[in-house]
C-alpha cells in the first residue's frame, strides 16, 4: 500500500550543505519525491506544524530555529513511506537515539538541530501535507 509523508530538510541541514546528501539517501531507499520546495517557513506554518509541542520548554526555540533560514519541504511516496523515512532519519536525539548510518546519527549533535523532519503517522502526514502543500491535500 502506497503512503505519503511530509519531510522537511531543516535549516541547519540546508545551511550545512546536506540537501543533496539527504535527497540522495531518499532516492537510494526507493522513495519517490512527489513535491519539493525550498522556502523560508512563515511563523504561522511553523507553529501549526509543531502545535503538538506547544508548552514544551523547547517550543519557542524550535520555532525560531525552523523559521530562521531556508528549509526544503517535500512530499515522499512509497510503500510504508512514513516508517521508511523515519528509519532513514534515525531517532530524535542524534547522539542518544539515532545510530550511525542514519541521517541524524551520521550528521547531528544536538536534539533540536537534527537535520530532518518526517511525519509520524498517516494522520500527521495528511495534516502536514495540507499545511505545507495545500494543493496536494487529500480532500
Ligand atoms: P521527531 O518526530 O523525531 O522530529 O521528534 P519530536 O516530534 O519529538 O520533536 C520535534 C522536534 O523538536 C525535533 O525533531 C527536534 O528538532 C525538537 N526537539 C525534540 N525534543 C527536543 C528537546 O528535548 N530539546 C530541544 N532543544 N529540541 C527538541
Ligand atoms: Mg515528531
Amino acid at each position: 500500500m502506497t503512503e505519503r509523508t511530509l519531510v522537511l530538510i531543516k535549516p541547519d541541514a540546508v545551511a550545512r550543505g546536506y540537501v543533496g546528501e539527504i535527497l540522495g539517501r531518499i532516492e537510494r531507499k526507493g522513495l519517490t519525491i512527489s513535491a519539493l520546495d525550498l522556502r523560508t517557513a512563515p511563523g504561522e506554518i511553523a507553529a501549526a506544524h509543531y502545535a503538538e509541542h506547544e508548552g514544551r520548554p523547547f517550543y519557542p526555540g524550535l520555532l525560531e530555529f525552523i523559521t530562521g533560514g531556508p528549509l526544503v519541504a517535500a512530499v515522499l511516496e512509497g510503500p510504508r513511506a512514513i516508517a521508511a523515512f523515519r528509519q532513514l532519519a534515525g531517532g530524535t536525539d542524534p547522539v542518544e537515539k539515532a545510530v550511525p548510518g542514519t541521517i541524524r546519527g551520521d550528521f547531528g549533535l544536538e536534539a533540536q538541530e537534527n537535520l530532518v523532519h518526517g511525519s509520524d503517522s498517516v494522520e500527521s502526514a495528511e495534516r502536514e501535507i495540507a499545511l505545507w502543500f495545500p494543493h496536494l491535500a487529500a480532500n
